[in-house]
This record gives C-alpha cells, sequence and structure tokens, in this order.
C-alpha cells in the first residue's frame, strides 16, 4: 500500500526527526501493509511551530476565502473517493462498500458542508452597543481514533479551517494511511503552508507532546474515555480549551406500541455496522417484558444473517478485549443466543455477530463500552423503569426510540440523558450537532454547532 514516509509539515512531506516506524497491519490477514513514521516530542514541536506561524495570516483571511479552500478541498477527497475507500479497507478491514459508503461519503459530505458554513456564518453580530466578533480560537490539536478515521479528521478539520483557526492532526496508530491521503487533498486544496500539519505517531508519546504542547490553544480528541481524561486534566490545568468526543453505551428504547420487527431489525444492523466500533451504536436494545421473548428471537436472526457480511476488529487487543466481554456477559449470566465467544476464524480479527440476552441494568455488558459486534438486550416492566435503565450509565452520546406515535417517542426522548437520539429510524443529519452528555464527553460537533467550538468572542463597546 502506498504511504509516505515523512510527516506533513509547514506545506511538505518531509522526513521525521524520530527514527521510529508503526506498522499498519491489514486486520483481515494480519500482514503488514505499510510503515509510516512514529513522531517523536520534536517532530510534534516543529509541527505546533508551524500551525502558530501560519495562524495570523489563516485567521485573517475572508470567510469567503476560507469557503473556497474548503470547496477545494471537499473536491480533492470527492476526487480520491476510491481511493479513500480501498485505503480504509486495507488498514480498518471494513468491507469496501461499506467503505465507500460511509468511510468516504461522510467525510466528503462534512467538509462540503463546513465550506458553506464558512461562507454564510455570522463572525460578527450586534448585541446593544456591542459589536461581538466571532474570532478563531488559535491552534488547534486533533487527535483521532481509528474508527471512523478521515470522518474523524474531517469533522475537527474543516470547522476549524472554516473558523480560521490552525491544525496540526494526530491520528490512531492503525489508520495513518488515509490520514495521509487527506493530508494531500487539503496540499492540492491549496491551503497555504503550515495551515494544516499531520503528525503520525503513537498515542502516548506523539499525541501526549501534541496534548501538552504550550503552543496549542485547543485540544480536541475523540477516542476513549481514560484517555480523554487524562487530556482533559492536561488541559484544565494549562487553562486550555478541550473538546472531548468519548464513549457511548446508547439505549435502543422500544417502547410497546412500536412495530418491534423494523425497532429490532434496525437495531441490530446499527450495533453491527462498521463491525460494531462506533461509539454512538445503540448496544443496548430495551424491550418491554410481553413482547421480549419475540424481540430475542428477532434479534437472534437478524444478527445470524451478519454473519461473513461484517469485517473484522480492527486489531488483536480490541478483539480479545471483545471477545472477553462476551465471556465475562456470559459469566455474569447473560444468555448467548448468537454468536460466541471463540474467534470465527483462524486468521484476521473476527468477532461474530453477537447477541446477548437476559442481560440485566447492573451487568458489565450492559455498563461497559465493548465497540465490538455485540447487542445486550434488556428487559424493562413499564416506561419508567425503561427510562431508568436508559439513563443508567456513565454515558450519554446517542440514542433511539421507537413508538406506534411519533409524538409518544418525542416525549420519551425528551426525558433521556443524551446527545442524540433517532426516532422511528430517523436518518444521520451530518449538520446536527453530535456529542454527549455525561461523560460521554464536552462540547458538540458537526454543523454549525462544531463551528462554534473553534470560536472566542471578542465584545467591542460603542
Ligand atoms: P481507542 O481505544 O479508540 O484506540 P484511544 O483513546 O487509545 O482510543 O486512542 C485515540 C487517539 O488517542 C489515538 O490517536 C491515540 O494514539 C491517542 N492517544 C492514546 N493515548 C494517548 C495519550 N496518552 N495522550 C494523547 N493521545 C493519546
Amino acid at each position: 500500500m502506498k504511504a509516505h514516509d515523512g510527516i506533513y509539515l509547514d506545506g511538505a512531506w518531509r522526513p521525521a526527526l524520530s527514527r521510529d516506524l508503526i506498522d499498519v497491519v491489514d486486520p483481515v490477514d494480519e500482514q503488514v501493509i505499510a510503515r509510516v513514521p512514529a513522531a517523536g516530542p520534536d517532530d510534534v514541536d516543529a509541527a505546533v511551530r508551524a500551525a502558530r506561524t501560519a495562524l495570523p495570516g489563516w485567521a485573517a483571511t475572508a470567510p469567503a476565502e476560507r469557503a473556497a479552500r474548503l470547496t477545494a478541498l471537499r473536491d480533492a477527497l470527492a476526487a480520491r473517493q476510491e481511493e479513500i475507500a480501498e485505503t480504509v479497507t486495507a488498514e480498518l478491514g471494513s468491507p469496501i462498500g461499506f467503505s465507500r459508503a460511509v468511510h468516504a461519503a461522510v467525510p466528503i459530505a462534512v467538509a462540503g458542508s463546513y465550506a458553506e458554513l464558512a461562507a454564510s456564518h455570522g463572525f460578527e453580530e450586534t448585541v446593544g452597543n456591542s459589536t461581538v466578533l466571532h474570532e478563531p480560537i488559535g491552534v488547534v490539536a486533533a487527535i483521532t481514533p481509528w474508527n471512523y478515521p478521515l470522518h474523524q479528521i474531517v469533522a475537527k478539520a474543516a470547522p476549524a479551517l472554516a473558523a480560521g483557526c490552525t491544525i496540526v492532526v494526530k491520528p490512531a496508530e492503525d489508520t495513518p494511511l488515509v490520514a495521509q491521503l487527506f493530508a494531500e487533498a487539503a496540499h492540492e486544496a491549496g491551503l497555504p503552508a503550515g495551515v494544516l500539519n499531520l503528525v503520525t505517531g503513537r498515542g502516548p508519546v506523539a499525541g501526549q507532546a501534541l496534548a501538552e504542547h504550550p503552543g496549542v490553544d485547543l485540544v480536541s480528541f475523540t477516542g476513549s474515555t481514560a484517555v480523554g481524561r487524562v487530556i482533559g486534566a492536561t488541559a484544565g490545568a494549562a487553562v486550555k480549551k478541550v473538546a472531548l468526543e468519548l464513549g457511548g453505551k446508547s439505549a435502543n428504547v422500544i417502547l410497546p406500541s412500536a412495530d418491534l420487527a423494523r425497532a429490532v431489525n434496525v437495531g441490530v444492523a446499527n450495533v453491527m455496522s462498521n463491525s460494531g466500533q462506533t461509539c454512538s451504536a445503540w448496544t443496548r436494545m430495551l424491550v418491554h417484558r410481553d413482547r421480549y421473548d419475540e424481540a430475542v428471537e428477532l434479534a437472534r436472526t437478524a444478527a445470524a444473517k451478519y454473519g461473513d457480511r461484517i469485517g473484522p476488529l480492527v486489531n488483536a487487543k480490541q478483539q480479545a478485549r471483545v471477545l472477553g466481554y462476551i465471556e465475562k456477559g456470559v459469566a455474569e449470566g447473560a444468555r448467548l443466543v448468537a454468536g460466541s465467544t471463540e474467534p470465527p476464524r483462524e486468521r484476521g480479527y473476527f468477532v461474530s455477530p453477537t447477541v446477548l440476552a437476559d442481560v440485566t441494568p447492573e451487568m458489565t455488558v450492559a455498563q461497559e463500552e465493548i465497540f465490538g459486534p455485540v447487542l445486550s438486550v434488556l428487559r424493562y416492566d413499564d416506561e419508567e423503569d425503561a427510562l431508568r435503565i436508559a439513563n443508567g450509565t456513565v454515558y450519554g452520546l446517542a440514542g433511539a426510540v421507537w413508538a406506534g406515535d411519533e409524538a409518544e417517542a418525542v416525549a420519551f426522548a425528551r426525558r433521556m440523558d443524551t446527545g442524540q437520539v433517532d426516532i422511528n429510524g430517523g436518518r444521520f443529519n451530518p449538520l446536527a450537532p453530535f456529542g454527549g452528555y455525561k461523560q460521554s464527553g464536552v462540547g458538540r460537533e458537526l454543523g454549525a454547532h462544531g463551528l462554534t467550538e473553534y470560536l472566542q468572542t471578542k465584545s467591542l463597546q460603542f
């Protein structure tokens, strides 16, 4: 697989000062497909300095010019759509159809949305005798995970660029290749040197150096709650703004009046998509006790259909972790109705689509994020019980409610402690604010709300 052997710094690919390399592995056959630099603190420092130097010029550009560059970025990504899909399939293992439809298409749409927002957003407003200026916050550090590797980068870089910020991206170790394609597209789009920099590297080395760097004004992190906590604490100590997109354990609440078959089928698809490596996945299905057995049977049948249609997990560590959770679920009394505690193939980091029934709210598999193709099905007695269970985790990222009547579903959704709720299978909206209540995070991404994260206000009084 094609890879750059340098880091993208100040408008060019340059050799890293660090000699360390990261092996990129295809999770389907466990073969090394490329090597990229594992940058060290000196490389990170050089990238932050390039971003700082580029900041005054970029921050002063007219919004229309930033919109034009973002349009060019969108077009450069669109021109690489097939290469993006093939690259994500190679390093993440997702089936090519899913890579095309989601991993490649969604970031193109998000980049396009910020090209429009850069042009239309009000960067100035009048409040009484004040003019309020919405100014870029400065140098942004974007630390991203591997699960939707290009989407996670674009969801940070596009609004940061639209706002007038400059940026250093540190992508996940497992998926640096599509990040390199992104830097190529940014170069082609004519971004001035230093406005966007890409440093591939390891989390505890390059990631930490970037999060701690005094030249960074805002750290935007997506990943595990454990690392997010550390980054939040570091940023807090430095009085630096931080945005965190962390874990989830979202509830799919099926009210008694719902179309059960549709709710269960869409719910299972939601969990199995991307092999369950989705922070907003509805990993807890809540069903009324009178319809519980029927729902479990529907879920079992639906999961069986996914048999060999889902890709592997990203690496051996994730595979072992997910299989460990399935074992723990069974040990704590859950009933394995689909899937297995064993890997389905000898080679590749696969886990079978798994459904655990008779899950009760205090079980580990009902509380902790598993990040694999594992659905827990829980029983509730009445609506109040369903609400208690739905809100009964430390997370609050997403969710779903199904009911015969839309108003009934909305009334329930209003009482959920979570950042997004899909009503009766509502579609993903790339302009809707995405982000968590409680320990699922701080801040919002996407759309106008995502843009304002990268702005700070200055008030002029007249
Ligand atoms: P996941 O479990 O999804 O891999 P991580 O939180 O480990 O989530 O990783 C998300 C991103 O955070 C990756 O880019 C990773 O390299 C980075 N990272 C991991 N540890 C640290 C750290 N101590 N400081 C900064 N970044 C880190």
